[in-house]
């Protein structure tokens, strides 16, 4: 039994790691300060042995010693980590920082939940792990953007300087069951939009892509990274490299749910990028991993969930 430490474990990808975790037998600590995390979506594990709580920032001390380190505590969706930059910059920075003294301390293995936003508006298509980007260093997404790169650089000095055993997952668009409804992203909100039968919101004129892999799909390849042999110690994409436009993605939404929404179209946000699809060689050749849900079933299950959300619990 290994002891896990998983940080930002109430979020959407959290929780659904603690569980894949718990389910294998391990002892999982789970770390959250309930920010954009929710108490309710770890209520399940409350009452297992193997799963305790440390209710904290990521940034505040951690006295226990683990075996591995699951660093995903953040604000991810646009509007979440947009509202305190500062924040969410601090949060990427000196919480990796303070996870990565914790590992050195304990000699943990520590995966870091990177993302897509690290290749900014990319100038290269599809995103390889070689490409270094294109960030605005001082726009509205730079808090998340910049505060996820200067994570990376800290992961590799100290593998550098310390000897940590570093993993670096770079996490491109994912949904599916347990997506905050009201999280601003794209297929919640269209999803929502929908099934109240509002207005589809469209920013822009909808043609820039987006990627989307499934929850399941997406926290296989984190696992499979973190288990992986010592080299395998890079960046590596884990996402679905089916490209649509946003558009498509309304347009799909539309085609499942009956509704008398209509699409309407808003500004686009600043430096919104205008495509984003992973190459994923890297995931396929060292972790023998690829996405297995396509997008249209994995919108199935997703839709039930958040039709029994909303229509339950008035969401
Ligand atoms: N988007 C949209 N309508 C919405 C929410 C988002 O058209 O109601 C667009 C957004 O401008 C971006 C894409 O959908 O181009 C994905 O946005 P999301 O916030 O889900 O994540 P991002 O990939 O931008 O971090």
């Amino acid at each position: 039994m290994k002891r896990i430490l998983v940080t930002g474990g109430a979020g959407f990808l959290g929780n659904f790691l603690c569980e894949r975790l718990l389910s294998r037998g391990d002892h999982v600590t789970c770390l959250d300060n309930y920010y954009t995390g929710a108490q309710a979506n770890i209520a399940r594990f409350i009452g297992n042995n193997n799963f305790s709580v440390l209710k904290q920032s990521v940034c505040d001390p951690v006295s226990e010693s683990f075996d591995e380190i699951y660093n995903l505590a953040s604000p991810a969706s646009p509007p979440h980590y947009q509202a305190d930059p500062i924040f969410t910059f601090k949060t990427s920075v000196l919480g990796t920082l303070n996870m990565l003294e914790l590992a050195r301390t304990c000699g943990a293995k520590v995966l870091q939940a990177s993302t897509s936003e690290i290749y900014g508006d990319p100038l290269v298509h599809p995103q390889h792990e070689d490409y270094w980007g294109n960030v605005n260093s001082i726009g509205i997404r730079s808090c998340y953007d910049e505060g996820k790169r200067g994570a990376e650089t800290l992961m590799y000095d100290f593998q550098r300087f310390h000897q940590v055993n570093v993993r670096v997952v770079r996490i491109f668009n994912t949904y599916g069951p347990g997506m905050n409804p009201v999280d601003g992203r794209v297929v919640s909100n269209f999803i929502s939009q929908a099934l109240r039968g509002s207005d589809i919101t469209i920013y822009g004129d909808g043609s820039q892509t987006r990627s989307f892999c499934y929850r399941d799909d997406l926290v296989e390849g984190i696992i499979r990274l973190m288990d992986a042999p010592d080299h395998v110690s890079f960046p590596v994409n884990i996402g679905n490299p089916d490209e649509f436009t946003i558009r498509q993605l309304a347009e799909i939404v539309l085609s499942k749910i009956p509704s008398e929404s209509r699409l309407v179209y808003r500004p686009l946000p600043q430096d919104d990028p205008l495509q984003r699809c992973p190459d994923i060689g890297r995931a396929k050749e060292f972790l023998d991993w690829e996405p297995k849900i396509a997008l249209s079933d994995g919108l199935e299950t997703t839709i039930d969930y958040f039709r029994s959300r909303i229509f339950a619990d008035g969401v």
